[in-house]
């Protein structure tokens, strides 16, 4: 079969650091394993334009890898070329860069490496509210240029504990980052989310669940979001929703850039609605160099904590997603039964409940 992969180009990091899998260069470390199989496996990251590695490869191709770190986008389009294609294979977690829909009508399946980073990223989603809130980036400015003024950055630092914390989303990741403060004494941890969480699981964390996504913002100090990126969610932090949030709110965002209006983003933060804002994941990826996202500051001239897309990208996650990316295509070759968590799209109808209300 012919295996096509999208990956992101490793330079000299990925030579030195050989557990750098998710690359071009390391390949997920299956290509021995897929030719000593007789498979053909084609690996770039070029991956724009009709012309592209990506493009040009994908009319044959049996099985599509590709890493939401870098995407190959899987448009309608592309798939009514994609003549052979069976599988697409996310190799980590969000599987947004394909039109899931027109994979659902072509029969192709949809696999993630289901949990692979969700520790990765809630771990990055409570380091960076405790950056915003505590208002760390420019205090550490303010060192590396040599400076010392302590009211400067003071001014805009807060603690966590006594405030309200919600996310929307409280499945894997939005439910480990709530979790995780637990021990901060926070005010109160509340979800948005159209699953309800078992009454279990919400009474160990104390979570309490708002129904109306107005109403939610409107009560939180801090606002995470962890669902995936569909047609419900695209847009949903928009100029409007911003303004039912608390004056000076602190907004998190690793799931992905495009669940949040970016100019409406940077105007919140400019004017102070937002205190804060950030996040690992941009609308377009990689985010140009004027992207307004990398220099947007809040009126103190802080409130910027964005970073390229790695918080689910970890050298542990690595390991995990290269080996679940491995054994999805062996249960595929050897026709045997898929992980039920990992399949997003089945043949011909979706499988979970996460990519929207159907
Ligand atoms: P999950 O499927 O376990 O949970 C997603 C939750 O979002 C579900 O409970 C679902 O009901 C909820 N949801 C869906 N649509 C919603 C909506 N309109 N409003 C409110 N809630 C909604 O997924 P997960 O493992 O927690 O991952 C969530 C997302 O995080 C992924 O889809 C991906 O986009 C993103 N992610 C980012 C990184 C990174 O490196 N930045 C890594 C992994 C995942």
């Amino acid at each position: 079969m012919k295996v096509l992969a999208i990956l992101y180009t490793g330079g000299k990091a990925a030579q030195e650091e050989p557990k750098l899998l998710g690359t071009i260069e390391n390949q997920l470390g299956i290509r021995p394993w897929l030719e000593s199989l007789g498979h053909e496996f084609i690996v770039s990251d070029d991956k724009e334009g009709p012309n592209s590695v990506f493009q040009k490869n994908i009319v044959d191709a049996d099985i599509l890898i590709t890493t939401p770190f870098h995407p190959g986008y899987l448009t309608a389009d592309l798939i009514a070329k994609a003549k052979n294609l069976k599988i697409c294979v996310t190799a980590g977690v969000g599987s947004d860069h394909i039109d899931l829909n027109a994979a659902v009508e072509r029969k192709i399946q949809v696999l993630e490496v289901t949990g692979s980073n969700v520790v990765s990223v809630a771990e990055h989603v409570v380091m960076s509210i405790l950056l915003l809130v505590r208002n760390y980036t420019p205090a550490h400015e303010m060192i590396e240029r040599g400076d010392w003024q302590v009211s400067e950055v003071a001014r805009n630092a807060y603690d966590l504990e006594g405030k309200v914390v919600g996310t929307i989303g409280a499945g894997r990741i939005g439910y480990r980052v709530l979790q995780r403060l637990l021990p901060f004494n926070c005010k109160e941890l509340i979800y948005y989310d159209y699953a309800p969480l078992p009454a279990e699981a919400a009474k160990a964390i104390s979570a309490r669940r708002v129904e109306d996504l107005k109403d939610f913002v409107s009560q939180c100090d801090v606002v995470t979001v962890n669902c995936p990126l569909h047609e419900g969610t695209r847009g949903l932090i928009n100029a409007d929703l911003l303004k039912h949030f608390k004056k000076g709110a602190w907004l998190v965002n690793t799931a992905r850039g495009a669940i949040c209006d970016a100019d409406a983003v940077a105007a919140a933060l400019k004017s102070g609605q937002l205190r804060g804002y950030s996040g690992d994941v941009w609308n377009v990826q990689p985010a140009p160099k004027n992207h307004p996202w990398r220099t947007m500051k809040n009126p103190l001239g802080g409130g910027n904590g964005m970073v390229p897309h790695y918080s689910g990208t970890t050298l542990d996650a690595q390991a995990r997603y290269a080996a679940g990316t491995k054994s999805i295509l062996e249960n595929f070759f050897e026709n045997k039964p898929q992980e039920p968590a990992n399949i997003i799209v089945g043949v011909g109808k979706y499988e979970t409940k996460a990519y929207g209300q159907r």
